[in-house]
């Protein structure tokens, strides 16, 4: 599959970019620490912020701590912990939101050791992953959703991603934060185009269209897409060209 003509043809003093991390900008690797950040995609990054005049973010299920680790020495604008943390120009946003009860957060990680389940406690939500033992599926979500139901007051959801389970507080998503985000300059009046690729992303493509923006998936179907990529690399290498431009 090629890049598509629709992201080609991004116009970037008008349009800005929003990009999921995993599955999206990087290869999924066993375990979240475990991805590679090609260090040309820096220099892309780079080169798009500086073009766009700030209007790129990351949107991730990821902490934003732990986007600039990886991206480091890159601190692009970003919606982290799938909208509960939004950073725009270097500026922490308060979104309002309380972390999950600590009571949970323990319980969880009492539960996924006892079955050898990785975690990754992110305090406004906490994952269970299975993707290293994929017949632990079911006893994940059933953790996952007997935490949720043991605090009723708390509004919580479950959501499946690919290969894990996560807790997060009922109406955090990436769709919200995008229309968060785009609330703010450099963003605001500019064209929203979204890159994601799970079904978290699925808000975000929402959002966007709302937006009057693009959506794009990575090998994934949705109605209304712009266009498709078929792997991350397609879109490191369709941005490599934006870059260019
Ligand atoms: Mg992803």
């Amino acid at each position: 599959m090629a890049i598509p003509d629709a992201f080609a043809d991004i116009d970037l003093k008008t349009h800005t970019l929003l990009l999921d991390v995993d599955g999206t900008l990087l290869d999924i690797a066993p375990t979240p620490d475990r991805v590679a950040v090609p260090g040309d995609l820096r220099l892309t990054l780079a080169r798009l912020s500086e073009v766009t005049g700030g209007a790129i973010a990351l949107v991730s299920g990821r902490q934003i701590a732990a986007l600039d680790r990886l991206f480091t020495p890159l601190q692009l604008s970003a919606v982290g912990v799938h909208g509960a943390e939004l950073r725009v120009g270097g500026n922490m946003i308060d979104r309002g939101l309380k972390p999950l009860p600590q009571a949970l957060r323990d319980r969880l990680a009492r539960g996924a050791a006892a079955i050898g389940l990785l975690t990754e406690d992110k305090g406004y939500s906490f994952a269970l992953h299975f993707r290293n033992a994929p017949e632990k599926e079911s006893a994940a979500q059933e953790l996952a959703q007997t935490g949720r139901e043991q605090f009723p007051d708390e509004n919580l959801d479950v959501t499946a991603n690919k290969m894990l389970f996560e807790v997060v507080r009922r109406g955090v998503s990436k769709g919200r934060g995008i229309e968060a985000l785009m609330t703010y300059q450099p963003f605001a009046g500019r064209r929203p185009v979204f890159v994601g690729d799970d079904r978290t992303d699925e808000d975000g493509f929402v959002a966007v269209q709302g937006l009057q923006g693009l959506a794009f998936a990575v090998a994934r179907d949705f109605p209304g897409l712009a266009g498709k990529f078929s792997t991350p690399d397609e879109v490191r290498r369709a941005l490599t060209a934006l870059a260019r431009h």
